[in-house]
């Protein structure tokens, strides 16, 4: 008797496949397309809803991330969820040591080890799958084929991605700009208050750290720029005193005794590891605190290290005044121009301090950073009308985060890039705030962004 397609695949082709159910990357697959039973049960036996699976982090930590889900009494709670094909992996890999997995409330792994008690934290529920798939194991191995946009920007699309694109392109441009026009009067907002509270430089000073850290180091670069604010910087007269206490204040200024340098970086080091013990006294109760920044998160481009280095560069009391007037008058070619050009003798070749050399020498910062940062740091802070800036934005070229923009996009447009009509700055930051006021905080089943649009 002739058996159909599906029969046919499930007997023959699928069975040939050697469990690569067991590879984390397939339980990751799984979890992300939420193939599980609903409610899953825990090792404790408590019966779990999951609502959203979370974001998949193709970084370092967990893998996904502000996941939400609900227990049998009603309470909802959103949090990290780590997965391991065995549940001793939590252990092996030593998580409860990193604070990087502090946020994490699921323990998710194929099996649990039966010779083992749960080795989670008491706060973490443990789940195994192994007997909680909503699908045969061998259907599940079609998820190998999904496609890899979604999988690269570890979103999939969202309830109103349909609505979106079918609506007219200039009606999905001003709904888009609508929002980036909204995120950037929040960042004025906070700017002035800003300015009010620390003065107009420092304020610069805080969002330009904030914009270099990214989104991985975002908060120590805030805390070192206000551990060491611009105006006493600029009161040392050596360049390399206030890099030392730049790196010192960080934290990120190694022992030279102690580290492994090559020979290139050694005597450099050793000027910097003096002088910070010349100045470290008088700075000992603002060093940040150990283990604040996220190294090994980024390329090696934009590694902390690199970064401090384009701050200590922006502090020659000529460049700084440049470059801060070109914030106050909203001049994006000179703030360009400035950022683009900081050069340093170590660190335009160097990603660390272990003395290994980039293939290629690269700008401090480069166009796409220097660019993004006029969003953060010149359009919240400039002091000029928004009829003016509105202008002016027109000819900013286009930037920003590269993976949070394609994670938005496939949420909100279903594909990895915004189309060719809605690609101006504005309406890409719009983008970005709809997917974090809407899409990070809520389940689609909650959100209210379609009823929204169905009013347009
Ligand atoms: S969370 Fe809201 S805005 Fe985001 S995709 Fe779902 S319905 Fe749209």
């Amino acid at each position: 008797m002739p058996r159909n397609y599906r029969h046919w695949v499930r007997s023959n082709l699928l069975r040939e496949e050697p469990s690569p159910i067991l590879s984390e990357s397939v339980l990751q697959r799984i979890w992300f397309e939420q193939l599980v039973r609903h409610p899953l049960l825990t090792l404790a036996g408590e019966k779990i809803t999951l609502h959203q699976p979370g974001v998949w982090n193709h970084r370092a930590g967990p893998d996904f991330l502000r996941a939400s889900f609900s227990t049998s009494d009603g309470r909802t709670y959103s949090g990290d969820v780590e997965l391991h094909r065995h549940s001793s992996d939590w252990s092996a890999h030593a998580h409860s040591e990193n604070p990087a997995y502090r946020n994490v409330l699921l323990h998710v792994f194929w099996q649990a080890d039966p010779s083992l008690s749960d080795p989670s934290p008491p706060h973490i529920r443990s789940i195994a799958i192994e007997h909680q798939l909503s699908a045969p194991l061998t259907e599940l191995i079609s998820l190998f084929r999904s496609p890899p946009a979604q999988i690269l920007t570890g979103e999939k699309p969202g309830h109103c991605h349909s609505l979106l694109v079918s609506l007219p392109p200039e009606k999905l441009r001003t709904i888009l700009e609508e929002a980036g026009w909204h995120r950037l009067r929040l960042r004025r907002s906070l700017a002035q208050a800003r300015c009010h509270t620390h003065g107009f430089e420092q304020a610069a000073w805080v969002a330009l750290a904030e914009g270099l850290g990214f989104s991985e180091n975002r908060e120590p670069f805030a805390s070192l720029a206000r551990a060491v604010p611009i105006e006493r910087l600029l009161q040392l007269s050596d360049p390399v005193d206030r890099e030392a206490v730049l790196y010192g204040v960080s934290r990120l200024l190694p022992d030279p005794t102690r580290t492994p340098v090559t020979a290139r970086a050694l005597p450099y080091l050793k000027d910097l590891w003096k002088r910070w013990w010349f100045h470290r006294e008088l700075w000992s109760a603002h060093i940040l605190p150990p283990g604040c920044w996220k190294v090994g998160a980024t390329r090696p481009n934009n590694s902390p290290y690199r970064r401090v280095g384009a701050l200590s560069c922006l502090t020659y009391p000529l460049v700084w005044q440049s470059w801060i007037e070109s914030v106050r008058r909203g001049d994006a070619d000179v703030f360009l121009k400035v950022l683009r050009s900081l050069s340093h003798p170590f660190w335009d070749h160097h990603a660390s301090w272990d003395g290994r050399i980039l293939p290629s020498s690269s700008r401090l910062i480069g166009l796409d950073r220097a660019s993004a940062l006029l969003f953060q740091v010149l359009g919240p802070m400039a002091e000029c009308s928004e009829a003016n800036l509105g202008q002016q934005m027109e000819t900013w070229p286009a930037a920003g985060d590269a993976g949070l923009l394609r994670s938005a996009s496939m949420r909100l447009l279903g594909t990895s890039f915004p189309p060719a009509d809605v690609r101006s700055q504005l309406a890409r930051e719009g983008l970005l705030q709809i997917y974090k006021d809407f899409c990070r905080a809520k389940p689609c089943r909650e959100c209210s962004m379609p009823e929204f649009l169905q009013q347009k």
